[in-house]
Parts: C-alpha cells; sequence; structure tokens
C-alpha cells in the first residue's frame, strides 16, 4: 500500500511537470484543476484502501457470505465517455451501432433505453457503480464494499482487464478497488508521456487487444470478469484503428467513428462470451457520456445533460433465461424505466444471486419486482441535478 501510495504522488509530481511543459491548451490541462483532483482521488484511493481489512472482516460476519451467488462466469464490460444520442440503435442518424442494431430481435439482448451517469467523470462514476455507495443512500464510502470484495466473499474468481492506465488520473480510486481481483491484466501498466491523447512510451492499444487477453483468463465455474474499455475517451481519433473511419464530413466523425468501433468491439466480447464454459451474462454501460454536440468532453463546468445520458445493455444466455424466466421478464419489462449507473452494483448483486440484506438494497435492483421505477428519485452530478430537469428525459 505505501509502495502504490508512493507511486501515486510521484505520478502526480510527473503529472503536474508534464502540464506545464505542454501548456494550457486545454480546460482539463489546467494545473490548479489537476492539482485539486489528484489530492482528492488520492486520499479518497488511501481512505478506500485503510479501511480494506475492515471491510473484508464485515463481510466475512455475514451470514452464508460464502455460499451465495450462482455457478457460471459473469462479465461486466465498462465503456468510457459514450453517450447513447450517438448510437444508431437509441435512434441516432448515423449508423454507428450496426452490431447492436442487427441484435435487435434477439431476446437475449436487452437494450435499456433511460440510463444515466451518476456523475459525468470517470472516477466518480465508478467509484459509485462498483460499490454499495450511491446517489439514494448516506453510507461512508470506506464503508461501502466493493463488487470485488463481495464476489470475492462469495467465492467467485474475479478477474480485471484494463485498457485504461493503472496509475493514471482517471481511475486512481478505481484501480483500489480492481487492485482486489484475483487475476488482473492491465495493457497499460504506467504512465507514459501524454501526447493528442496517445502515451507515447507505453504499449498503447485499441480496446480489441482485450479481447485476446480473455485467452489468457484461467476459467472457473463460479466467475466474475470484469473488463474497462478506453472506448471514446478524448482523442476520439486514437481509439479506432484507420479501417473504423467510416463517418466523414460532418461535425463529429471522430466521436462517433470511436462509437463504431467500441460496437465492434462488444460484439467480438460477445462472441468470446459465447464460448465461455457455463457463460450466464454480459453487462454494459458507460462510466458517463460526452458533451459531444457542444464539444465540451465531459467537464463539470460545462455541464450538459448530455455528458450523463449513456447506455446499458445485457446480453444473458440461454440457459439463463430458461432457469431464471421470472426476472429475465422483469427485466425485460423494465428496459424504458429509469435508471442510473450507481445501481450496477445491485443490478450485478440480483444477476449473480447474490441477495445479503447488508449489502443489498432490493429497491435498486432493476430485476427486482420491488424495483422503485418512480422518475422523480432520480439524481445525477451525485445527487445534485434532477434526472426529470433533463430536456430529453421523456
Ligand atoms: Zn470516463
Amino acid at each position: 500500500m505505501k509502495e502504490n501510495k508512493c507511486k501515486l504522488w510521484r505520478l502526480v509530481c510527473i503529472l503536474i511537470v508534464l502540464n506545464l511543459a505542454m501548456g494550457y491548451r486545454t480546460r482539463e490541462n489546467i494545473v490548479g484543476t489537476l492539482i485539486y483532483d489528484t489530492y482528492v482521488y488520492v486520499s479518497q484511493y488511501d481512505n478506500y484502501q485503510k479501511n480494506r481489512q475492515r471491510r473484508i472482516e464485515n463481510l466475512a460476519l455475514l451470514p452464508n457470505i460464502s455460499n451465495q451467488g450462482s455457478k457460471g462466469v459473469y462479465v461486466l464490460v465498462i465503456g468510457e465517455s459514450e453517450t447513447r444520442d450517438h448510437m444508431g440503435s437509441y435512434g441516432y442518424c448515423r449508423a454507428t451501432t450496426p452490431v447492436l442494431e442487427s441484435m435487435k430481435t434477439d431476446e437475449k439482448m436487452l437494450v435499456f433505453n433511460k440510463v444515466w451517469s451518476c456523475a459525468n467523470d470517470t472516477v466518480s462514476a465508478l467509484t459509485y457503480a462498483l460499490t454499495n455507495k450511491n446517489q439514494y443512500n448516506d453510507l461512508e464510502l470506506e464503508k461501502a464494499f466493493s463488487l470485488i470484495e463481495v464476489a470475492n466473499a462469495a467465492g467467485y474468481k474475479t478477474v480485471w482487464i484494463s485498457n485504461q492506465v493503472q496509475y493514471g488520473l482517471a481511475d486512481t480510486p478505481i484501480t483500489a478497488i480492481a487492485s482486489e481481483a484475483k487475476q488482473q491484466i492491465w495493457l497499460r501498466d504506467k504512465v507514459g508521456h501524454l501526447k493528442d491523447g496517445r502515451y507515447l512510451d507505453v504499449p498503447d492499444y485499441y480496446d480489441e487487444k482485450v479481447v485476446s487477453e480473455l485467452e489468457n483468463v484461467k476459467y472457473d465455474d463460479k466467475m466474475l470478469i470484469v473488463i474497462h474499455l478506453m472506448g471514446s475517451h478524448n482523442s476520439y481519433r486514437v481509439r479506432y484503428p484507420r479501417e473504423f473511419d467510416k463517418f466523414t464530413g460532418g461535425d463529429f466523425d471522430e466521436y462517433d467513428n470511436s462509437v463504431l468501433y467500441t460496437d465492434y468491439v462488444l460484439g467480438k466480447i460477445l462472441r468470446k462470451c459465447n464460448d465461455m464454459p457455463n457463460f450466464q451474462g454480459m453487462l454494459y454501460f458507460s462510466d458517463h457520456g460526452e458533451g459531444i454536440d457542444a464539444h465540451v468532453g465531459h467537464d463539470n463546468s460545462n455541464f450538459t445533460f448530455q455528458m450523463t445520458r449513456i447506455p446499458m445493455t445485457i446480453y444473458l444466455s440461454n440457459d439463463f433465461i430458461k432457469n431464471r424466466e421470472a426476472e429475465y421478464q422483469i427485466l425485460k419489462n423494465n428496459i424504458n424505466e429509469y435508471y442510473t449507473n450507481d445501481l450496477i452494483f445491485e443490478l450485478m448483486m440480483g444477476l449473480m444471486e447474490i441477495e445479503s440484506n447488508d449489502i443489498y438494497n432490493e429497491v435498486n435492483n432493476i430485476m427486482s419486482s420491488s424495483y422503485d421505477k418512480s422518475v422523480e428519485r432520480f439524481y445525477t452530478s451525485y445527487g445534485k441535478r434532477r434526472i426529470m430537469d433533463d430536456p430529453a428525459y421523456k
């Protein structure tokens, strides 16, 4: 832990120097914001790590936790900066998601239409999505169990595959959560010199690389695999190979091409899932959206609701649909209900059938008949903005 902390502070210094050297070309490079964010992230990381042992002991005290959870392989794919507003299957004018579109009539694929992120930056959104802390409870973050901790306690083999940087500003507390996975595959394990969105002195991979990494996973009969993509993180043009340069001549070509490429990668992951022994289901969601129409990234000071309008899909196996028909029907009936991604934790608990009342609140589980659908209760921006205030909420 000490070593990690050291690494992080070293990273802070490197980034500040790099930032100064690169100048203030964009809002994201403002040094003051950088120092403040880094301070917050490092202290969050530190607090979360410090309380790890206590959380694990508390989990072990829960009755029957080690016997909970269904057998099978569950896959959670986390996207990056993808707004559903630019996805063909959600009604966008360009065909940016042909793979998802081709599955429209497949009963195994459920596309959720009214999903928002709980925040509009990676760290904030995923800290809630991957723990039982959410906008609707008053749990302290350091006491919140992470998805990985709970899955470990329930006897799952946990795997984390990431194409994001392990020690980067964008994901430090997420690293704390990921670091508990039994097997970790980090494609970019250190921070390098960032230029035009690319890291120059570390290997830089397109997201498709995670598909081949799935070959390096040893399968177990009770398993949770989390995959963290680079998706549509700026700079968009470096996120996809040239053969995905399909959209040209418009205002959003590079972003739309990155969405097209993510759709292709998700299709490849799905095909891999189908080959996994006892595969049960794959959940995909984006950490947050992107204010692409206003060209404002996902910077809080230029907030637009588009930064929080995200896709969410669930792909289930034939076995799952056959064995858990009632829950499948509830999910299917709820595809047009309101949802925010800080409730992903509850959904994963539901999918994996880990249902201890101490970690799980049924009203937040969209696959439960007790799911609270009332739009009035839903917020984004960590409880500061109502979903009903989004002009596109209906
Ligand atoms: Zn993000």
